[in-house]
């Protein structure tokens, strides 16, 4: 495991419409085994801009896995394993407010958990830790991702609340119609357990979030033809690229937020009742600690 840190600084994770980033030199095709299974696919670890950068298909190359499916904790500790200090995640939504137009962006700054069951902690099973999650994204990556979508040409809209679904399928119309009454922005299916688990390992975590079409509250959804939709997500995924690219380019050398200590304070088990089990499963997060 230590022969690999260090081999990415930054992170992508690709969702619906973003299979691979273009223009990766020195690319390498890393696969990890995790104490908590298999990620999604192998990393595609390179150069982006002069930066080391690993790239991750969140729904493996050829879309495979189900959001109910994703096993985010092994994502998460992979690109803690190669070194990894910030993730940049790329994400289509469905969008709940007219202001935010099919193409626009959002960069979230909170979410809502209407998943049911997934597993979103790496920790449990002896070890009880409880992360700061008020603010669930990184302030200095989500300035860099407003920045960079206006370096793109990209509309790129920083705040708003994602709600995360369960799916497979969309939401009723009641739903949709709930939580436009509840004031969210945007809705998707997988970016919250991202979050909470990048902040568990201490890795910065920014969502770009894509906006493919209005979700089903909206007049004209049944109108958007299959076509209008993949055109969206084909127009988005080139958009997305470039903004990606700007903020690889610009990543600030140094972190200036907390998301690198959130740990400190969070672990309430004392040391000698850590099981060795645990210690050994939680080593590349805790170990800093012990
Ligand atoms: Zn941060």
């Amino acid at each position: 495991m230590s022969n690999l840190e260090s081999q990415a600084d930054i992170g992508i994770i690709g969702g619906s419409g973003l299979y691979s980033m273009s223009g990766f030199d020195a690319q390498d095709e890393v696969r990890l085994e995790t104490p908590f299974g298999e990620p999604s696919d192998a990393y595609i670890v390179g150069t982006l801009e002069g930066k080391r950068v690993a790239f991750l298909a969140r729904h493996g190359r050829g879309h495979r896995i189900s959001p109910s499916e994703l096993n985010f904790r092994a994502n998460i500790h992979g690109m803690k394993q190669l070194g990894v200090e910030r993730i940049l995640s790329v994400s289509a939504v469905g969008s709940l407010k007219e202001e935010h137009k099919p193409l626009d962006f959002v960069i979230p700054d909170q979410f809502f958990d209407r998943t049911r069951g997934r597993i979103s902690t790496f920790f449990g099973g002896g070890v009880v830790a409880h992360i700061a999650f008020a603010d669930p994204i990184c302030p200095q990556l989500a300035d860099l991702m407003e920045k960079s979508c206006a370096a793109a040409g990209v509309t790129g809209k920083k705040g708003g609340t994602y709600l995360c679904m369960e799916g497979p399928a969309f939401s009723t119309r009641a739903e949709s119609n709930v939580y436009r009454q509840w004031g969210m922005d945007i809705i998707g299916m997988t970016n919250l357990q991202e979050a909470k688990l990048a902040r568990e390992a201490e890795i910065c975590y920014v969502t770009l979030a894509m906006v493919t079409d209005y979700d089903c509250w909206h007049e004209g959804h049944d109108a958007v033809t299959i076509d209008e939709i993949i055109s969206n997500l084909l127009k988005n995924a080139e958009n997305a690229q470039k903004t990606v690219r700007e903020a690889v380019k610009n990543m600030p050398k140094s972190r200036t937020c907390e998301c690198g200590s959130a740990l400190k304070h969070a672990l309430l088990t004392s040391k000698d009742a850590i099981p060795q089990a645990a210690k050994d499963r939680l080593k590349l997060l805790i170990g800093k600690y012990l």
